[in-house]
């Protein structure tokens, strides 16, 4: 018997043909490599609990993905017919969240499983459900079975799920031998699901980059023809997104296919605008940058999407500023603001962009021309600066991408950090109480349709 690629046997003897998208292929536990000794302790105690207590209950999406392309899952997801009352009545440490898709959330301090119920399928004008626009805006009516769950979700290699009573996988639309092709598919025809919900378009960019997966045709013609309706999608859902493409270690990936997918605007467009324009800078020093995200999160090194976010817009801010120092005869440091206050709404209309990430991004920009300044105790207390080592890398940044007049102070910091009252001024910096901070379980947005 041949193993496939990913885990799954060929010609094993369990599967059974998908025939119809209502009879799935059942691939028996013999014949494929998901282990329960992969899945967290967490998401293996939910799936019992809701199966002992007589619901169905099974693990789907990325989880299941990625353990039969044999990669570590980032979370791990489950679906069940109990509705998230049910849910919670079985788990004390459940919360529900979500309007527009009301989830459970079973929490283990800082692990959360997430739990959704199967919703029903929509039906034709269903207006209560989808807008005018065809996107859907709400999807909380339950009752539905596992293949209307399966046929709500995005991509067929999304859609397969683990069952944990006999430990099958179960594959509705194909979604096993399109990992094996490596390609990403649409559950149902490819343009509707894109107006549903135009966020897939990003995330079919997203999930190509970081499983190096290919798209189908259908793929590609559906996210060429609805991809202007991203136009629509609030600027809060589109900053998580961007988190999620340019904060989970495939960066650079995620910004060539936005790119080649011409998406790249909805997200970031003055940095598309100066990209179409070819400027050679904003070019290196996005790639630069991305490079340099992807290696921290590879290296588990802190990362903060302030930098991200100073580098897309520093090109614009730059010129701006320059421009109001000349024309208006500005300090170096107000012109930055200025220029930061014209130009931070434009982004804002694209993708929010929290406070506690555009105060230290503004704080990056204003030290640029702050670190031109090397001498005496200044130059300590700025190395002392809790946003010094941030400000400093985006010198280091600026200096690669092109800005070449700027290595001998890259070099004058280098060593002025070695200095041992530097040393000094950065562990007072490090041990420094932090700025309070309102305190908050994390945030996820999943399923969100
Ligand atoms: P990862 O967690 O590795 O980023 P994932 O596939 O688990 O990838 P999530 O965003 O965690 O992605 O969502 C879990 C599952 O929920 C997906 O695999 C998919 O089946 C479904 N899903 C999430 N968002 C959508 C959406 N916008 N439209 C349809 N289905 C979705
Ligand atoms: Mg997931």
């Amino acid at each position: 018997m041949r193993r496939f690629v990913h885990g799954i046997t060929s010609g094993n003897k369990s599967a059974k043909p998908a025939k119809a998208a209502h009879e799935p292929l059942i691939i028996g536990r013999e014949d494929h490599c998901v282990s329960r000794k992969q899945i967290s302790k967490n998401a293996l105690k939910v799936l019992y609990r809701l199966n002992e207590a007589g619901f169905e209950s099974y693990l789907v999406g990325g989880g299941v993905r990625d353990l039969l392309l044999e990669k570590a899952p980032k979370d791990f997801d489950i679906s069940t017919d109990a509705s998230p009352e049910q849910v919670k009545e079985l788990f004390k440490n459940c919360r529900l969240i979500g309007r527009r898709f009301r989830l459970a959330h079973v929490v283990f301090g800082r692990d959360i499983i997430e739990v959704a119920t199967f919703r029903a399928a929509h039906s034709e004008g269903d207006g209560g459900v989808t807008g005018e626009s065809g996107r859907i805006m709400r999807d909380n009516v339950y009752g539905g079975t596992l293949a209307d769950d399966a046929y709500r979700r995005d991509f067929t290699v999304n859609g397969l799920y683990y069952d944990i009573s006999d430990f099958s996988v179960i594959d509705y639309f194909n979604g096993a031998d399109d990992l094996q092709r490596r390609v990403l598919r649409f559950i149902g025809p490819a343009n509707d699901r894109v107006i549903e919900d135009p966020v897939r378009a990003l995330r079919a960019a997203r999930f190509a980059a970081k499983l190096d997966f290919s798209m189908d045709d259908d793929v590609l013609e559906a996210i060429r023809a609805e991809r202007h309706r991203l136009s629509d999608i609030p600027p809060a859902r589109l900053f998580e997104e961007a988190l999620k493409l340019f904060q989970s270690g495939h960066g650079t990936q995620s910004f060539a296919r936005l790119r080649e997918l011409d998406m790249l605007a909805y997200l970031f467009p003055l940095t598309d605008a100066r990209l179409k324009s070819g400027d050679a800078y904003t070019e290196k020093l996005t790639e630069l940058a991305l490079a340099n995200t992807d290696r921290r999160i590879h290296n588990e090194m802190p990362v903060t999407p302030a930098f991200i976010y100073a580098v897309m817009l520093w090109p614009d801010v730059a010129e701006r500023a320059a421009m109001y120092e000349k024309e208006e005869s500005l300090p170096p440091v107000p012109a930055i603001h200025r220029a930061a206050d014209d130009l931070i709404p434009q982004q804002l209309a694209a993708t929010s962009l929290p406070k506690r990430f555009s105060v230290p991004m503004r704080e990056i920009w204003t030290l640029q021309p702050r670190l031109r300044k090397t001498r005496g105790k200044r130059a300590m207390q700025l190395i002392g600066n809790p946003r010094f080592r941030a400000a400093y890398d985006f010198l280091l940044l600026r200096c690669e991408a092109g800005e070449e007049d700027l290595a001998p102070l890259c070099e004058t910091w280098e060593k002025l950090q070695q200095h041992p009252e530097a040393q000094a001024a950065i562990e007072a910096a490090r041990q420094a109480p932090r700025p309070s901070r309102r305190k908050r379980p994390p945030r996820r947005r999943k399923q969100s349709t």
